[in-house]
């Protein structure tokens, strides 16, 4: 692949070298690709991602974010807490949608580089040297795209935005600015959650 400029802004992002940020960035522009669309600066896209919590290979969902554009903080990205390497990417303008999902092959050979051995041994992945880094980072960024994923049909999906509520209030107990569908009334007080002293 050529988008070189891509990967590296990714990682940089990311903040470490990674065999499944990498994984991430090439399902990402595969899903964009398959589907005709560009980079979300709005929210055009709504990207699910099948990553859970707490569980190696959670960098898939960065390389995700920074070449769909979405993101959690735009609120254009869902995780179905799966533990699985794959994304359905929505094209909301055109209705449609089309799921990516990484193919195990090159595990093995990702699992016997140095990189991965000392992960395995609990060395961080900022304490390994960049090439060995770079090494993982290559296998899956050079391998042919059918032998790490396989992109399924476009389907039609449906997608019906909920409204944005654009409102927010200053807390009168901490200061702080809170979006008004956050609001709680305490002792006949308008607060947030947290002066409410109420349960989430
Ligand atoms: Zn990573
Ligand atoms: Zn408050």
């Amino acid at each position: 692949m050529n988008d070189t400029t891509i990967l590296a802004d990714a990682l940089a992002f990311h903040g470490h070298k990674c065999w499944a940020s990498t994984a991430g960035v090439r399902l990402g522009l595969a899903a964009m690709e398959t589907l005709g669309a560009s980079r979300a600066g709005a929210k055009q896209l709504h990207a699910i991602i099948e990553t859970g919590d707490y569980h190696g290979g959670m960098c898939f969902g960065d390389g995700i974010q920074f070449t769909t554009g979405c993101t959690f903080g735009k609120g254009n990205i869902e995780k179905t807490g799966e533990g699985k390497f794959a994304v359905t990417l929505v094209d909301k303008a055109a209705n449609r949608a089309v799921r990516v999902a990484y193919r195990p092959t090159l595990q093995p050979r990702i699992k016997a580089t140095p990189f991965m051995q000392k992960r395995a041994a609990g060395v961080p992945p900022t304490e390994i040297p960049e090439s060995e880094q770079m090494e993982v980072v290559s296998l899956v960024w050079d391998a042919p795209a059918d032998e790490i994923m396989t992109v399924g049909p476009v389907q039609a999906r449906e997608w019906r935005e909920p409204e944005e509520v654009v409102r927010f209030f200053t807390c009168p107990g901490c200061g702080e600015l809170v979006a008004e569908p956050y609001a709680r009334v305490a002792e006949g007080k308008i607060v947030c959650t947290a002066c409410s002293g109420y349960p989430r």
